[in-house]
């Protein structure tokens, strides 16, 4: 499986000219920028050592805002088309208020209001009407939309959300012969590859007709982003195989089933954004989320739970308690990791983590 660097990816791009968007994290409709020609570079933990950013940002904010608004004041040569900021929690409105009207970065600010709860008739219309604006915002600057183009874009985008449900369903099942690495690396690419780019590795990804790994002890991972790919590595080398996730960089930006082929393309998006599972951003109700999980544990037969919690995640945070609580007493085995996305692994977690995962296999050979 071939995937190619970020950074090299990217860099590469921005040299043929293509028009490239610094997205945070995490939903917005993607499928409008393609229509646009611009290619979303979703930014979520950026690399390197955090220098500037702090002297703007309150200490107790997370570190995937900390970790952005470096990027951001680097003023990174391939973002040439402007930021955008989805309304994913206040920390990265407010995040969007300091670079567009505090800092002044020298660059287009562009915000997105993702509705909050769940599908009915007005929240729908809603969400239509949000669309619809920020289809003519970016006309604005990128020229009038060609609606047979995100025709054809959310028919490509479609195609990746049946491909990522047929690999998630896939991973369930063990049919998947892929380290826990490669499974990540997978899912992110997706972050920052063009639609037919993406498809085009998806579609190369091989499903096996029988499971391949059932004997391994199994994990669902729960939150905004995989574990760093020390730890990952760690989990493979201990023959521990996450089987499913609860993401928001995962599968919480995938839709539950798969959508009919898109005829109105509004439409199409509109009912494509009420079908997402349910997550602690847009504030899904608690009882809906411990349905949900439950039944991925019963689905994929998890023997336990690994939530990695990014620090001072104020969403994650919140629905946190109440989901390890009633976890526990369905009996699960639980780990919670907090990460403040730095590299590596601290002895202290590397610890923790064998002593769950030597819990979880005596619960398998009992
Ligand atoms: S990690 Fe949590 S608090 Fe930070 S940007 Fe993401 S959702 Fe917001």
């Amino acid at each position: 499986m071939m995937i190619p660097n970020r950074k090299e990816y990217l860099q590469q791009q921005a040299n043929y000219g293509q028009k490239i968007m610094g997205v945070l994290p995490a939903l917005y409709p993607k499928e409008l920028l393609w229509a646009f020609d611009i290619l979303p570079a979703e930014i979520w933990d950026p690399p390197g050592e955090i220098l500037r950013a702090n002297a703007h940002l309150q200490a107790t904010i997370c570190p995937v805002v900390k970790r952005s608004l470096e990027f951001i004041l680097k003023e990174p040569d391939i973002i040439n088309a402007g930021y955008l900021f989805p309304h994913t929690c206040d920390s990265l409105q407010n995040l969007a208020t300091q670079v567009k009207d505090l800092i002044g970065i020298p660059a287009s600010v562009y915000t997105f209001y993702n509705p909050k709860g769940t599908f009915n008739k007005a929240t729908r219309q809603f969400y239509l009407d949000l669309i619809t604006d920020f289809k003519t915002i970016l006309e604005v600057e990128h020229g009038p939309l060609d609606q047979k183009k995100l025709a054809t874009v959310c028919e490509l985008g479609f195609q990746i959300d049946s491909r990522r449900l047929e690999i998630q369903t896939a991973r369930l099942s063990d049919q998947l012969d892929l380290s826990n690495v490669e499974y990540f690396q997978l899912l992110r690419a997706g972050e920052y590859l063009r639609p037919e780019d993406y498809l085009n590795i998806l579609d190369k990804v091989m499903i096996q007709d029988q499971a391949v790994h059932n004997q391994t002890r199994r994990l669902l991972l729960s939150g905004i982003l995989p574990p760093h790919n020390v730890i990952l590595t760690f989990l493979d080398d201990l023959g521990v195989t996450i089987v499913a996730e609860d993401l928001l960089a995962g599968s919480r930006r995938v839709p539950i089933t798969p959508l009919d082929i898109p005829e109105d393309p509004f439409d199409y998006l509109t009912d494509r954004h009420f079908l997402l599972p349910p997550c602690s951003t847009r504030v899904s109700g608690l009882e809906e989320r411990i349905h949900y999980l439950q039944k991925m544990i019963a689905e994929s037969q998890a023997h336990g739970v690994l939530f990695n919690i990014v620090k001072f995640c104020e969403p994650e945070l919140f629905d946190h308690r109440f989901l390890v609580k009633n976890l526990k007493q369905a009996g699960n085995p639980l780990l919670t990791l907090e990460t403040e996305l730095q590299p590596g692994f601290s002895g202290q977690d590397k610890t923790r983590v064998e002593a769950f995962v030597e819990m979880l296999t005596e619960e398998v050979r009992v």
